[in-house]
């Protein structure tokens, strides 16, 4: 059997790849965690490629997609093969690719290297119930694990549900090779017989990872910290499958300003808000090149091309980078700044020409202008990035600053999980959960009205806030909640049960 790599280097060609899953916004990770691939990559003559891992098909969805690919493309990182772009590794959609893994996982179990688990949800549930009340930590027990051939081949025939889980040691050391960390010790007892295929007939993401990117002739896999727990799993079916292991680099996590990992609660996240507030995209690059990482001449603005040209992964320092909105705006004013007037004004240009948007303004404030002048007092906050408001703007008849922030945070956490971002589903959202709370909608409204317009005699808004996308609308509400002086941990935990007690208000949609 082939010894999986244990260098930190290959003699292969370089190929990286990013390899999102579409369950969301586009995030900040995703482009950080892109550009060191990328760099890495075109700074040995190699190849970056991207890749779509949508195996959950839960919760995975075509507008997360799509959104992940522009926000991609907008800050300037290219790939070479794609689902977008088809290449010789085609399809590059994980979904479109399970018979492949379920041809894989079918070769492991015929090497015994792999078998079929039969049992129920509820049946798994007790056992992690006993474990923990014995104080174990929760896993699999292994009790399929050595079932007869015979009677295997039994419950199939009577086509009982199963999935097929990968064999791991249960005792000693697996020792993981890093890029920047050197050997990494992980006791086998700490890896889990993993489930590779489910009842379904879908891989879970370590199969689906593990087989592609051998496929796609992957030479160094660099993602996110929070993966390297994994490792020993990938790197015992790189063994089982016979395939040289691709090189791994797991790359510190973005942190908040007070060191917790990079959130949307403390921090906007999504490209798309960077974008729409008015970052340029080499501002944004430039400052994610700067994560953990430091130019040779410790320079602090510099273009993708100059980081490539004298890229060096042992340049990436662990302690966690810190992703510091304040930094990032003095970044990329240094970049404004050093543009003619002439650039400047088509950088403003085409920043706010996105014609879509403009249309949709335009039939928004139509109805309520006189002369084309107006249109700057009516479409201003459109393009604002967070309107000038305080916690007596929000000043209300009938609802107390209280409710009013209640309020906000529910339907924050609501939309937050909009499948579609559209004006329906924030209708029925907002409609949903202003009857829930016994709140008549126009009194429900006012403060949605100041935290997105910043006054109330505005453009309706929810088509403002389906105009201003997601990203822009959720910055917003979180911005009026902390306006409005925030939540206490208390007060947050009683309005998380709430939330989680609301009935679904887009189920007849
Ligand atoms: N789909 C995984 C993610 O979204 C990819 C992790 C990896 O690069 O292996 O983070």
């Amino acid at each position: 059997m082939m010894q999986p790599s244990t260098s930190t280097s290959s003699t292969r060609p370089v190929r990286t790849r990013i390899a999102p899953s579409p369950t969301g916004f586009p995030h900040v990770g995703t482009a950080y965690i892109a550009l060191f691939n990328l760099a890495f990559a075109k700074a040995h003559g190699g190849e970056f490629i991207l890749r779509i891992e949508d195996t959950d098909q839960t919760r995975s969805t075509e507008q997360s997609e799509k959104m992940i690919l522009d926000a991609l493309r907008w800050v300037g990182l290219d790939w070479a093969e794609g689902p977008d772009i088809g290449g010789p590794h085609a399809p590059y959609r994980q979904s479109e690719r399970s018979d492949i893994y379920k041809k894989h996982a079918e070769q492991l179990i015929e090497n015994d290297h792999a078998f079929r688990c039969f049992c129920t949800s509820e049946e798994l549930d007790t056992m992690r119930a006993e474990q923990m009340a014995n104080g174990e930590t929760p896993r699999y027990d292994g009790r399929c694990a050595h079932l007869a051939p015979e009677k295997t081949a039994q419950l199939v025939s009577e086509g009982k549900p199963n999935v097929i889980r990968m064999r791991v040691p249960t005792e000693g050391i697996c020792q993981v090779h890093d890029m920047l960390r050197g050997t990494v010790e992980i006791p086998w007892t700490q890896v889990d017989m993993q489930v590779l295929l489910k009842t379904d007939g879908m891989p879970t993401y370590h199969l689906a990872n593990v087989v592609d990117d051998h496929l796609m002739n992957i030479s160094h896999v660099m993602r996110g910290e929070e993966w390297l727990n994994s490792a020993p799993k990938h790197q015992l079916l790189y063994e089982y499958f016979g395939w040289e292991m691709p090189v791994l680099c797991h790359m510190p996590l973005l942190r908040n300003p007070d060191k917790s990992k990079l959130s949307k609660r403390k921090n906007p996240t999504s490209i798309t808000y960077y974008r729409d507030a008015g970052v340029l995209p080499e501002a944004l690059l430039n400052y994610l090149g700067r994560m953990g990482y430091s130019m040779p001449d410790e320079a602090e603005k510099f273009t993708l091309e100059e980081m490539i040209a004298s890229f060096d992964i042992q340049r990436v320092s662990l302690g966690g980078p810190i992703f510091d909105i304040e930094k990032l705006n003095w970044l990329n004013a240094e970049w404004l700044r050093e543009l003619t007037p002439e650039q400047l004004k088509n950088k403003i240009l085409e920043w706010a020409s996105d014609s879509d948007k403009l249309t949709a303004i335009a039939a928004a404030i139509q109805p309520r202008i006189e002369l084309l002048s107006d249109a700057v007092n009516w479409s201003g906050f459109y393009f604002q990035n967070l309107p000038d408001i305080n916690a007596e703007s929000f000043t209300h008849k009938s609802l107390t600053p209280e409710q009013i922030i209640e309020m906000l945070q529910l339907a924050l956490w609501q939309l937050e999980t909009l499948p579609t971002w559209s004006e329906e589903n924030i209708y029925a959202t907002l409609k949903g959960l202003a009857a829930h709370l016994d709140i008549k909608m126009r009194d429900f409204m006012a403060p949605f009205f100041i935290a997105i317009a910043g006054s109330t005699s505005s453009t309706p808004v929810m088509n403002s806030m389906a105009i201003i996308g997601a990203d822009m609308t959720l910055t917003r509400l979180r911005h009026a909640v902390d306006v409005l002086g925030g939540l206490g941990k208390k007060k947050l935990k009683k309005l998380e049960k709430q939330a989680a007690e609301l009935p679904d208000f887009l189920a007849d949609k």
